[in-house]
C-alpha cells in the first residue's frame, strides 16, 4: 500500500534536533498539547510570556541570535506589537516552509480547538473559523527587541515600531469564505423563491 504522498520533506534546524515530532513534523516548543497530541498554532499562554521576555526562540527555546525573525499580520501593525515570540531566521524558513497557515496550502484558521485546549489558549480564539490573514516576514536585530507592556504592566507581545533590517510577504491573505450566517440568509432567499414559483406544497 502506498504511503500517503508527503509535500517536500524540509528539515527542522540543527537546534531544533530535541524537539518532539508529530507526523513528522517538528512541535515548536511553544506548541500547546493536550490529551497526548500538539495543537498546532495553539501556544502555551507561559510559554509564549517566557520566550518574549527572556528573548528566547518560540520554536526551539534558545536565546535569539543577532537576527529575529517575527511573523507579522496587519492586525499586529495595527496594535504596534506582534503577541507571537520571536524565532532564529532558520527556525522562521522552517516555520514559514512546514506551517499549512504560513505556506498557504491551507485558507481557514482550523476550527475552534476542544474546550478544555481552549481554556489554555485564550488569545488565538478570535481567529478560529476565520481566513487566514496575510503574513510578512520582518526581521530586527536585539537593539530593536522591545517588549510591548499593557497598563497594567502584563506582556503584551513585542513591538513592531522599531527599525526593521528586512520586511518580505511570506503568503496572501485568503478570500473570505462563505459565513455560517451569509449561508444561512442565502438559504432562506433560495427557499423564498422556490416557494414563490414552485407548486405549493402544505
Ligand atoms: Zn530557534
Amino acid at each position: 500500500m502506498p504511503k500517503p504522498r508527503r509535500s517536500r520533506a524540509v528539515r527542522p534546524p540543527a537546534r531544533a534536533a530535541a524537539l518532539p515530532r508529530h507526523g513528522g513534523l517538528a512541535v515548536p516548543w511553544i506548541t500547546g498539547w493536550f490529551d497526548g497530541r500538539p495543537y498546532f498554532g495553539v501556544n502555551f499562554p507561559l510559554r509564549r510570556i517566557q520566550c518574549i521576555k527572556y528573548r528566547l526562540c518560540q520554536f526551539c527555546r534558545e536565546p535569539l541570535g543577532r537576527r529575529i525573525g517575527l511573523i507579522v499580520r496587519p492586525a499586529d501593525i495595527a496594535v504596534g506589537y506582534v503577541d507571537e515570540p520571536a524565532m532564529h531566521p532558520e527556525c522562521h524558513d522552517y516555520a514559514v516552509a512546514v506551517c499549512p497557515m504560513l505556506n498557504g496550502s491551507l485558507d481557514h484558521y482550523r476550527a475552534a480547538p476542544p474546550a478544555a485546549v481552549a481554556g489554555l489558549i485564550a488569545v488565538q480564539a478570535s481567529r478560529a473559523g476565520k481566513p487566514a490573514e496575510a503574513y510578512e516576514a520582518w526581521y530586527i536585530t536585539p537593539s530593536g527587541y522591545e517588549i510591548a507592556y499593557g497598563p497594567d504592566g502584563a506582556v503584551l507581545g513585542i513591538r513592531l515600531d522599531v527599525p526593521v533590517l528586512m520586511k518580505r510577504p511570506v503568503r496572501a491573505a485568503a478570500r473570505p469564505r462563505l459565513t455560517d450566517e451569509h449561508a444561512a440568509l442565502l438559504r432562506q432567499v433560495l427557499a423564498l423563491e422556490s416557494s414563490l414559483e414552485g407548486p405549493a406544497t402544505s
